[in-house]
């Protein structure tokens, strides 16, 4: 038996229905105005949407008439033929869904793909778990209807929704959510590591500006895509504060001696979040996942899964696995 998600009002305007790690279910959610309710992300499978869908009826909140994507990882995209709606998303969002509509997701077609370095096993696993074969034969990856390259602001209705194109390490696509009048962020993974790419890793280039983005919208609330909680404004503070420390003890002290690096950290920060960030921020101080982006193959072990990953997709990634400390509402 699966574990389930659960629907939740986390604000005046947003309904959040929680993530579930088994099946990599990612967190989905609407933001309900008196005009308009807008579905973020569209779930990993039509029958996840359609729990989510149903368990919005229970409560009474208008089904969503439009949907905005985060990024085009499978576990955001695969729910889209449960979708009616117009969908929104990050021209590059749509460009690789383009391309994923020529992909073959049956069983053979996924194993050709771990061949070919475009998915790895926990994905298909994962995917398996979520879909049968025959859903994955017809699944239904539309091409999105309204394109956009910075941002889009939607007045919902007494609520208002920023949508910005923020990047990252783990998909260059990555949109989020503001939903201005509640002050909650739905970062989608965007803040996750690349870890397509092994080592996983985050580089500066990328995270600094991002953790900067992040830090502008200044948000109480934030629904992060995997995490089983929301985070508070007080807990993202710590991770960005960890995050700039992190490069600065690194310049420090140098990469060659990261027990000193660590032990510098644990100094000032919490060990939890030393242990989530620290390995990634290691792993790519050289911008060395970019570098690994290109070797030819390389193993590593993720989640007890043990493969090997031929790179031959610059922008692939899958969200990091790791958990992430939490406040509780
Ligand atoms: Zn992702």
């Amino acid at each position: 038996m699966l574990p389930s998600c659960s629907l939740h009002q986390v604000s005046a305007h947003v309904w959040w229905f929680t993530p579930e790690s088994r099946r990599d279910r990612p967190s989905l959610a609407v933001v309900a105005g008196a005009q308009e309710s807008l579905l973020l992300d569209v779930g990993a499978s039509p029958r996840h949407l359609a729990e989510f869908m149903a368990a919005l009826d229970q409560a009474g909140v208008p089904s969503p008439a439009r949907a905005v994507l985060t990024h085009w990882h499978w576990d955001h995209v695969f729910g889209l033929g449960g979708f009616a709606g117009p969908v929104i998303a990050h021209r590059a969002t749509a460009d690789r869904l383009m391309r994923m509509q020529t992909y073959d997701y049956s069983d053979a077609g996924l194993t050709a793909q771990e061949a070919e370095g475009l998915e790895i096993p926990f994905t298909t696993t994962c995917m398996k778990l979520e879909l049968t074969e025959a859903e994955r034969r017809s699944l239904q990856l539309r091409t999105p209807e309204i394109i956009i390259d910075d941002r889009l602001h939607l007045d919902l209705g007494g609520v208002e929704c920023e949508l910005r194109h923020v990047g990252g390490d783990h998909a260059p696509d990555s949109v989020v959510i503001h939903v201005i009048q509640d002050q909650l962020l739905f970062m989608g993974d965007c803040l996750c590591d690349t870890v397509y790419t092994l080592p996983r890793c985050m580089t500066r280039s990328r995270v600094l500006p991002l953790v900067d983005q992040l830090e502008d919208f200044a948000a109480e609330i934030h629904l992060d895509g995997h995490s089983p909680a929301p985070i508070r404004r007080a807990e993202l503070q710590r991770w960005i504060a960890f995050i700039r420390d992190a490069y600065a003890s690194l310049d420090r002290i140098g990469l060659a001696d990261r027990d000193q690096v660590k032990a510098d950290l644990l100094g000032r920060h919490d060990a939890g979040i030393v242990d989530d960030f620290l390995p990634s921020i290691l792993a790519g101080y050289n911008e060395g996942c970019v570098q690994a982006r290109s070797a030819n193959a390389f193993c590593s072990s993720l989640g007890g899964i043990d493969f090997w990953l031929k790179s031959t997709d610059g922008d692939a990634c899958l969200h990091q696995r790791m958990p992430r400390r939490n406040t509780p509402l």
